[in-house]
């Protein structure tokens, strides 16, 4: 079964073509800057990478293109597509119709940016391809197992019931593949485990993954919430919006602009791109130093708070850009963690060879696993999952 995913963003389309016999990548690319000045592809296949400027109007004729662009490599037996936002509608992975469409419309108002370009992608893929199913694969399902004390709020009830406001939490689909990946590599079944998953990326988030399901994580009602990110402020004060409308004459809009894109790690220190940062505090930069300090203590707090939640610890998992690659993150992040019994070996943090790796000391109670993620390949096997039925 050959299986196209697609991950549709307002002027994106970013897809990779699996064939699932041995989970082998046919094709991946990128279509870029759709209905703007300067779009085109960069189409990778067989070793070989493609890169093309051409006018792309709409998201319609980039799909085709894509199709074209597939060729040899074959034509899809299925599509998964990446959906943002599922709201509490959806807890799993869903065949695509008319009926899942208007529902996935009707979460606009919950992620406004994102469920909108979702929609664009299916809907141009299953007007071209119309006999193929298509699966939607949410990023909040897998945190749909939330209790009501983590996914609610403490503000006016009639805010979630009549409006829907609450903690959701994203990166579900990463949270979900590596918490699986962390079982395997410790050879025990998932029903015995708590871990914390921290996907330390762009935008980052923790999970409290219990006996294989999420009971909290630290994204909200929006991914604006929780971990310190590349541009994201994470937890802070909601009066914020009040202070900066009185002090600095604000807009709802500018401050909420302002959380999202001029905060986190280029708000304190002028750069989002970890290897800077760290190299920016090797050097002596101030700034860079307390972003990152920063950055680590927060992910050090959620997991204490974690561990605490789901009474204990047994792993505690790294993933994504920054969670793989930075040794400096990791043992930062796990200073003041030996309180819990964990221990990390710092030769081991410092070169963990093949993913998964264990980077945790011999004595350590809790083990401490960088593992890759891979969200294009979790939701090409949830796709197939969801048509064969076994999920
Ligand atoms: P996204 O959320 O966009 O998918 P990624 O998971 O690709 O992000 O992670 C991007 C982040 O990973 C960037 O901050 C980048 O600086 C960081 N990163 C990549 N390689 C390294 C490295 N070798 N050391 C430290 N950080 C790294």
């Amino acid at each position: 079964m050959k299986v196209l995913v697609l991950n549709s963003g307002s002027s994106s389309i970013k897809y990779r073509f699996f064939d699932m016999a041995g989970e082998t990548v046919l094709a991946s690319g990128v279509v870029e800057r759709i209905g703007e000045a300067g779009s085109g592809f960069v189409h990778e296949s067989r070793g070989s990478r493609q890169q093309f400027a051409e006018a792309v109007p709409d998201h319609a004729s980039g799909f085709a293109r894509i199709m074209e662009l597939l060729g040899d490599a074959g034509s899809p037996d299925a599509i998964g597509h990446r959906v943002v936002h599922g709201g509490d509608r959806f807890r799993a992975p869903v065949q695509i119709d008319a009926q899942v469409i208007e529902v996935v419309r009707s979460l606009v108002p919950l992620a406004p940016l994102h469920n909108p370009a979702n929609l664009t992608g299916i809907e141009a893929a299953m007007d071209a391809l119309q006999g193929v199913p298509q699966v939607a694969v949410f990023d909040t399902a897998f945190h749909q197992t939330m209790p009501p004390h983590a996914y609610r709020y403490a503000v006016p009830a009639r805010w979630y019931t009549g409006l829907g406001l609450r903690r959701y939490g994203f990166h579900g689909t990463s949270h979900a593949y590596v918490s699986r990946q962390a079982a395997a590599a410790l050879g025990r079944p998932p029903g015995e485990l708590r871990l914390v998953v921290l996907h330390l990326g762009n935008g980052a988030s923790a999970a409290a993954v219990r006996h294989g399901e999420s009971v909290d994580t630290s994204m909200g009602l929006t991914p604006l919430e929780g971990l310190v990110m590349g541009t994201r402020c994470g937890d802070v004060d909601p009066a914020v919006f009040g202070f900066l409308s009185r002090r600095a004459g604000m807009t709802l809009e500018e401050v909420e602009q302002a959380l999202n894109e001029d905060s986190g790690l280029k708000g304190l220190c002028g750069a989002n791109d970890m290897r800077e940062i760290e190299d920016m505090a090797a050097a002596g930069n101030g700034q860079a130093t307390l972003a990152l300090d920063l950055f680590c203590y927060r992910a050090r707090k959620y997991v204490g708070a974690y561990a605490a939640a789901m009474g204990g610890l047994d792993a505690l998992v790294f993933t994504a850009g920054i969670g793989q690659r930075s040794a400096e993150v990791r043992a930062r992040t796990c200073d003041g963690l030996e309180v819990l019994g964990l221990e990390l070996d710092p030769a081991r943090n410092a070169r963990p060879g093949e993913l998964p790796a264990a980077v945790h000391s011999d004595d350590s109670a809790v083990a401490v696993l960088v593992i890759a993620t891979n969200e294009e390949l979790a939701i090409a096997r949830e796709t197939v999952a969801c048509l064969d039925g076994s999920r």
